[in-house]
């Protein structure tokens, strides 16, 4: 049986910044994310071209970026199923919620980024917890319950080349950049539970890690990769937690953080590079998310 084939969703006009990934079994196609309804026309293209219309559209979580297509795709491919996380799936169902929560970081700008969301009928949704196969006739996904980036995030590992398709479980690592950024968004956003989450996929010993933003992460070694993420995830709780103790200002501490990261980086990557990071997941939304996080943590003990 075949690799998965990567397709370039070109979301927010830019290359090389977020994938979905077609998984081919002896029966059945899965489309492993969607990326968002306003890149649509380039995941259809994608199909297309691989001679594919996917049985199976499946999702990390249900962010934007992740799941955003994935209503409208069950209108062009009325056979295929949708599988998420059970926390994420009511979400699909009716998304008016995740749409106003996002419009709470994204603001006015909402509908150009992300093109609208279109509800799923319930009765086409599977939802999936930790262990749960998805059977593509002698292929299999494995739903890895990962979270920290988002309470709902599933890896899936396919048995039959060991590919792990991380969705933003290890961060943010553009192929041709290969520094890995930390994905924090607000309000889920978990230290413990996303450092615990990097461990259990090592553990797995995947062969590879495809990550949604983006591809592969060869030739880096697994290991190391996973090294560097949780390095990140550490600097950056550092890098937050400093600057706070000067500022309560978000955009304030997200410039301070932003200064620290460039200077940690050592002017290795060019502002075009540090541009399409910032599609992901920018300074000020994993900022915002580590603030989350440590007044939570605060109140808690
Ligand atoms: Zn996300």
């Amino acid at each position: 049986m075949d690799q998965p084939t990567l397709i370039d969703t070109q979301m927010h006009g830019r290359a090389g910044i977020t994938g979905c990934f077609v998984v081919r079994g002896s029966e059945l196609t899965a489309l492993v994310e969607t990326g968002p309804k306003s890149s649509l026309d380039h995941v259809l293209k994608g199909l297309a071209d691989a001679g594919v219309e996917p049985d199976w559209l499946v999702v990390t979580h249900i962010h934007l970026d992740h799941a955003g297509a994935a209503g409208t795709l069950a209108h062009h491919f009325p056979e295929a199923r949708v599988a998420v996380h059970e926390v994420g799936a009511p979400h699909l169902a009716d998304p008016s919620k995740l749409w106003s929560s996002a419009a709470r970081i994204y603001g006015d700008e909402m509908d150009e980024l992300w093109g609208g969301i279109d509800p799923i009928d319930p009765g086409r949704i599977t939802t999936l917890a930790d262990g749960d196969e998805i059977d593509l006739g002698g292929r299999k996904l494995t739903a890895i319950d990962t979270p920290g980036h988002a309470r709902h995030h599933h890896t899936y590992l396919d048995d039959v080349t060991g590919i792990a398709f991380t969705g933003d479980a290890m961060g943010v690592r553009l192929e041709d950049v290969g520094v890995v950024r930390p994905a924090t968004p607000p309000p889920e956003f978990d230290l413990e539970d996303g450092i615990a989450s990097i461990e259990r996929i090592r553990s797995l010993r995947p062969t590879e890690m495809w990550l949604t933003h983006f591809g592969s992460q060869k030739p880096q070694p697994v290991d190391e990769v996973c090294d560097e993420a949780i390095a990140a995830l550490r600097s950056w709780e550092g890098w937050v937690k400093e600057a706070r103790t000067r500022s309560d200002d978000l955009d304030v501490i997200a410039a301070e953080v932003q200064k620290r990261a460039e200077e940690d980086l050592g002017g290795r990557l060019t502002p075009e590079a540090i541009d399409r990071m910032e599609q992901t997941t920018s300074y000020r939304m994993n900022t915002w998310g580590y603030v989350r996080y440590l007044d939570r943590k605060a109140k808690a003990s």
